[in-house]
């Protein structure tokens, strides 16, 4: 019987994995792929570097950076080029560039003058309750104004979250937010404070590998090499008197002390559903709309923007195909030969889940047009790849802290039972690394007590420690 069985090889299983190895357990990760990465897949064809799925990592979360080093991937970061300058928005149609200067939006007329008189009156707007049910839309009209979150939010959140800004919880994706207002009263104060302390701007924080962010999980992979078998599907967890029986598609059997969850969450759902049924149905209720990647490449001729920023989001409001797209050979080096550029482009999401029926020569279509309008492109691209996730972001909706609760509660029934996964603190690899982290070390706590429970003839978990093993 080995230690702990890890189900799912993305970022956050491979985490955990190496975190529990570290600590001297018997760990295997069974992933269903024949490579390991989940969605961070970083490919290079003929020079042209496409992220299928991240394609940068924020500073502002250290583990990424802890991690990396610990893998030796610290000396091939790439920093943002200093050719990004700007952020573009699509206003009627047209991209109108902003500064990623903080004070960028109040010196743009990408808002008008009212609407940007009543974003700076934030300052003075009362602090909220802490508890907030809000959506991030009423949030931020609330702090911001209505102009601010419709022109600015919408857009972030259909780019970033693949979400509608009022679908999802202010809680749950920015309690940072909620975090700065409770502090200081405004969030504005709050971001000044920070600035002066020497907190580098937002936009300037992201970071990539010189191969892409697939570096990642390949380092943490090959640390790994001996625990990881790839092309193992795991079909369903049984409970025995100790421990558990992991079954895969027809590669056996596997028993294990403990069970790690690391899969998207309508697989745990399944695989949880007779251990733990009221996680697993917390974990089946949580949506994630197909999501699709079209990556295109052309001669650096053929396109008449300067592509001086990370890309462009639009508002749902404009009602553009794509809800948003990357400038990636302007945003790191070496992205693409000498004389070339690359695009990419987002669709689907909550804005148009029926890309999930879609082929992809009709995806690669529809990005095209809406580059020749937006960017002036004008040959022919030299190179297109899609990808389609046919589950892409976990939505993070009004009703996701109360499902979260529940999923969180499973080791309070089940102590050997723990689930990481990009539903728990947020979608990003930084929240994923972060959450696959902690679970690892509740899981190693477990594993101690029991050892040591063991070691005084019990092959039981003291009472009282059940309480403790819950996630915090
Ligand atoms: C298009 C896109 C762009 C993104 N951009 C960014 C970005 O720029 N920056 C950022 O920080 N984040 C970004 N994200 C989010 C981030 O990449 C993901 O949230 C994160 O990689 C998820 O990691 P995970 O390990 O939790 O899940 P996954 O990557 O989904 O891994 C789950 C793994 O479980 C495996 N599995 C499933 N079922 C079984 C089974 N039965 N048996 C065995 N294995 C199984 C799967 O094959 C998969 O490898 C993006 C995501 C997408 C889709």
């Amino acid at each position: 019987m080995i230690d702990v069985a890890v189900i799912g090889g993305g970022i956050s299983g491979l985490t955990a994995a190496i975190e529990l190895k570290q600590q001297g357990y018997d760990v295997k990760v069974l992933e269903r792929q024949v490579c390991s990465g989940g969605n961070a897949i970083s490919e290079n064809i003929n020079g042209f570097l496409m992220e299928h799925g991240p394609s940068t990592i924020n500073a502002a979360m250290s583990e990424v950076h802890n991690l990396s080093k610990a893998v030796d991937l610290e000396s091939s970061t790439v920093r943002l080029s200093d050719d990004v300058k700007h952020r573009y928005l699509v206003k009627k149609g047209e991209l109108k560039g902003i500064s990623t200067h903080p004070l960028g939006f109040l010196t743009s007329d990408y808002l008008s003058l009212k609407g940007r008189l009543r974003l700076m009156a934030e300052a003075i707007v009362p602090r909220g309750d802490n508890e907030t049910g809000e959506s991030i839309d009423q949030y931020i009209a609330r702090r911001f104004g209505d102009e601010f979150s419709k022109r600015i939010m919408d857009p972030l959140v259909g780019g970033l979250y693949a979400g509608n800004a009022d679908e999802l919880a202010v809680k749950s994706v920015f309690p940072k937010l909620i975090e700065m207002e409770q502090t200081y009263g405004s969030v504005s104060i709050a971001a000044l404070v920070r600035r002066l302390r020497g907190h580098v701007m937002p936009a300037r924080r992201l970071y990539s590998w010189s191969n892409g962010v697939g570096s990642l999980p390949t380092a943490l992979s090959v640390a790994l090499s001996g625990n990881i078998h790839t092309g193992v599907s795991v079909r369903k967890v049984r409970a025995r008197s100790q421990g558990f029986e992991v079954e895969t598609a027809g590669q056996g059997k596997i028993t294990a002390q403990a069970v790690l969850i690391a899969t998207q969450p309508h697989v745990a759902s399944t695989l949880l559903e007779n251990v733990a049924p009221v996680g697993a149905e917390a974990l089946g209720e949580i949506s994630a709309p197909p999501l699709a990647v079209v990556f295109l490449g052309y001669k650096r001729a053929a396109v008449e923007h300067s592509l001086d920023g990370l890309g462009y989001l639009s508002a749902s409001s404009e009602n553009q195909i794509l809800t948003g797209a990357q400038f990636p050979s302007s945003m790191f080096s070496r992205r693409a030969p000498e004389g070339y550029i690359s695009l990419t482009g987002y669709l689907g999401g909550v804005r148009s889940p029926e890309i999930g029926q879609m082929q992809g020569k009709d995806l690669i279509g529809l990005a095209q047009d809406e580059f020749r309008d937006l960017l002036g492109v004008r040959g022919n691209c030299e190179l297109s790849r899609v990808r389609c996730w046919s589950r892409g972001l976990p939505q993070y909706d009004l009703g996701h802290p109360a499902r979260t609760s529940r999923i969180q509660n499973i080791p309070s029934e089940n102590p050997d039972v723990f689930v990481v996964g990009n539903y728990l603190i947020g979608p990003s690899v930084g929240a994923c690394v972060a959450n696959a982290r902690k679970v690892a070390e509740s899981a190693s706590s477990y594993l101690r007590l029991m050892r040591s429970a063991k070691s005084e003839g019990s092959s039981a978990l003291p009472k009282n420690s059940r309480k403790y093993l819950q996630y915090r």
